[in-house]
């Protein structure tokens, strides 16, 4: 079938912007490039790689992935403020294709009340920035916040003045999660209608406060909108993003229905995405979730099952190999060598220098001694440890623990800050509890469990075990993860991991960052 450009749906990943900003899916910069290779190799459209003016943190990572990620084109966000678009334009300067996204808003709410202006004043500043942006790239994406609670003629007005300022591609926000599909078509067609200037892309953001984020999105595809704006898992502000996996292959299962769209996506890297911005952030992906969920493909009744043995599209609409699931592959074991994993690595994805390869493999190697066979998920899960651990201040040294049905539990923990060494140890409420005290008194630092997980990654009683905590410190809510094939040694491992993150992030965030949208 030959393809029409014109029905191509551009892929606009705001995983490390919208997705990062929500609480406790903080990324360093290690993590973020992680995730920015990934999406080069799902092939997105365009990665919206942070918001340059809010923080060094942000502005570092921006320039990173402007300067080492080949293919997608790089945007940056920045309000409709000349120092928010200088420093965007300075974050992205090296990438080959750039684009610049500034906001303002639509609604007479967040006009009034939040950013003080009228809607003359709003128009013009936006319109001006647009032109600022044009300065810095010939690619700039324009958008109002809340335009589903907005005036329709206003939003009619500034979004003719940003496409005459020279915005290509103009955005149409649901930023609340208010829409509901048919209203929204409307409006996006209602806008493609009468915003009069040529050339332009349409396209949608979508919150999920009702559980209508996707269905929104592909009702304004089908209104004519040619780019949606999502993210892995569908993390993000509150209930999240449109999910980037449910959203391309709906357009892929059912374009039919939805003019004959189609996106870039390579599809093969879903499930390998999906896993890596669940590690990197500690947000699990729950087993019941469309597409990438461990269910997505599992057929429980005996008449389904029944079915798909025979032929698999009575019951199937996918194939799980479609989102790149081939089972669980066995790859490694403990006589594969540095060379191997390496290679492996690099079909997995992960680009390592000598010295990140050392580190694995030492790792590698203790892992195997551990359980006799290694699968994809068990090397996915050690890189996950390598990278949250970047900026270690803590490190698990030695772990002894006592625990049964008749013995108060105690435990004995060796923590490691550079060369010293502390050694302590504490009774508790199970293993985990009395682990955890001992932590909190060698470190001095209080932290409240706000959730606490286990999932095997692996099938097999000799399984690697992943723990995500969700700890409070103080006013802080930080994620992290922890692996094992000891669930003890994992929970301490998560629990450090996110300590060591608290402590990161209390050293670069001077000051309290800008969020938006
Ligand atoms: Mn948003």
């Amino acid at each position: 079938m030959k393809k029409n450009d014109k029905n191509q749906v551009v892929i606009f990943d705001t995983t490390l912007r919208d997705g990062e900003q929500c609480p406790g899916a903080t990324m360093n910069l290690h993590e973020k490039m992680e995730v920015a290779r990934q999406l080069a190799r799902l092939n997105v459209d365009i990665i919206e790689a942070g918001f340059p003016i809010a923080s060094p943190g942000d502005f570092d990572a921006v320039n990173q992935i402007a300067k080492t990620i080949k293919g997608p084109v790089i945007c940056g966000l920045a309000r409709t403020i000349e120092k928010d678009i200088v420093r965007a334009g300075e974050a992205l300067a090296p990438a080959k294709r750039r684009r610049i996204h500034t906001f303002s808003s639509g609604s007479d709410i967040h006009l009034e009340k939040m950013m003080r202006t009228t809607r003359a004043v709003n128009i013009e500043r936006s319109a001006k920035a647009v032109k600022l942006a044009r300065t810095f790239t010939d690619d700039v994406e324009y958008s109002a916040q809340d335009t589903t609670r907005s005036d329709r003629e206003y939003l009619v007005d500034l979004y003719t003045a940003c496409a005459e300022a020279g915005a290509t591609t103009l955005n149409i926000p649901d930023t609340v999660g208010y829409a509901i599909p048919d209203e929204y078509a409307e409006l996006i067609a209602f806008l493609i209608d009468r915003v009069k200037v040529p050339g332009l892309i349409y396209s949608v953001h979508c919150h999920d406060d009702l559980g209508m984020a996707v269905a929104n999105s592909l009702a304004a595809v089908k209104a004519g909108a040619r780019q949606v704006e999502c993210t892995i898992n569908g993390i993000g502000e509150r209930a999240g993003n449109t999910s980037l996996e449910e959203v391309v292959m709906a357009m892929r299962t059912r374009g039919d229905s939805l003019g004959n769209v189609w996106t870039g996506i390579n599809t093969k890297e879903i499930m390998r995405s999906s896993r890596l911005v669940s590690r990197m952030t500690g947000f699990v992906v729950q087993r019941n979730k469309a597409v990438v969920g461990a269910n997505a493909f599992a057929h429980e009744s005996g008449i389904h099952q029944d079915g798909v043995l025979k032929h698999r599209q009575t019951y199937e609409i996918m194939v799980p190999e479609d989102i790149g699931l081939s089972g669980t592959e066995l790859v490694l074991g403990k006589h594969s060598g540095r060379h191997a994993l390496g290679a492996h690595m690099h079909k997995l994805g992960f680009v390592l220098n000598e010295e990140e390869l050392n580190a694995v493999y030492e790792k590698f190697k203790v892992l195997a001694d551990r359980k006799k066979v290694v699968f994809d998920d068990d090397l996915m899960s050690l890189m996950q440890e390598q990278a949250s651990d970047a900026p270690k201040v803590f490190a698990l040294d030695y772990l002894r623990v006592t625990a049964g049905t008749d013995a108060l539990s105690t435990a004995t923990v060796r923590l490691k800050k550079g060369d010293e060494s502390f050694l302590d140890a504490a009774c508790g409420d199970g293993p985990v509890d009395a682990t955890l005290k001992v932590i909190d008194r060698i470190t001095g630092i209080h932290g409240e469990l706000e959730d606490y997980s286990l999932q095997a990654v692996t099938k097999g009683e000799d399984a690697v075990g992943e723990v995500s905590v969700r700890v409070k410190f103080g006013v802080e809510i930080v994620s992290a993860k922890g692996s094992s094939t000891d669930i003890v040694e994992a929970s301490a491992k998560a629990y450090l991991n996110a300590m060591n993150r608290y402590l990161f992030m209390k050293k670069f965030a001077s000051k309290k960052k800008i969020t938006a949208r």
